[in-house]
């Protein structure tokens, strides 16, 4: 019997988009660092694309209008299904606030035929005010920034995603853990 190895016979290995979806500060980062670091000790091929470092490079001249926000998801897709497509599993942690937009990204795969997942990150608002990771929360209390997704601008929560993770009350591992699980039963790891 041949063995195969972890990342297909030749590097073959489909790859796939996992988008986290959530409120700045419910875990998407977190989550996606946890999960990188599992799968790169097991040998996968595993990109995290950054909204952060995207808007400060190529998406710097967007803002956070509906229209800006709208575009840089769909560049991340892009870039993200473009990974896929050539066998990494593109791990995508980016706010997403709008339906109409994360299902562009989900469209943007399957025309490709690239496998596509959704997670919702689903910690509630008071929990991620409280966590505040990266004060926007304090700031937008304060008067000095507006728009902040989930206070004063939308966030339209996924109706049907392939996994929401209660990231408010469980544990990062649970969180990971689950993730794992999904994509071992998609057979995307
Ligand atoms: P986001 O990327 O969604 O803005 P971060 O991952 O940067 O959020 O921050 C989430 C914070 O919440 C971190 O300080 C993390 O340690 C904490 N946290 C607590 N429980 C969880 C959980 N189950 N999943 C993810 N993060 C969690």
């Amino acid at each position: 019997m041949i063995a195969v190895p972890r990342d297909g016979l030749y590097g073959t290995r489909r790859g796939a988009t996992v988008w986290l979806t959530g409120l700045p500060s419910a875990g998407k980062t977190t989550i996606a660092e946890a999960l990188a670091d599992r799968l790169r000790r097991e040998g996968c091929r595993i990109e995290i694309l950054d909204g952060d470092k995207f808007r400060a490079s190529i998406n710097a001249s967007l803002g956070f209008s509906r229209e800006d926000r709208d575009t840089h998801v769909r560049r991340v897709g892009w870039a993200a299904q473009v990974l896929a497509r050539n066998g990494f599993l593109a791990v995508v942690p980016v706010i997403a606030p709008y339906a109409d937009s994360r299902a562009a990204v989900r469209e943007q795969h399957k025309t490709r035929e690239v496998p596509y997942l959704e997670i919702h990150v689903a910690a509630p608002v008071d929990v991620c005010a409280a966590r505040d990771v990266k004060g926007l929360y304090a700031r937008q209390a304060a008067g000095e920034i507006s728009g902040l997704t989930g206070v004063d601008d939308p966030y339209e929560p996924p109706r049907d995603p392939d996994l929401r993770l209660e990231s408010g009350h469980r544990t990062v591992e649970e969180c990971v853990a689950a993730l794992y699980d999904l994509l071992m039963q998609r057979r995307l790891i």
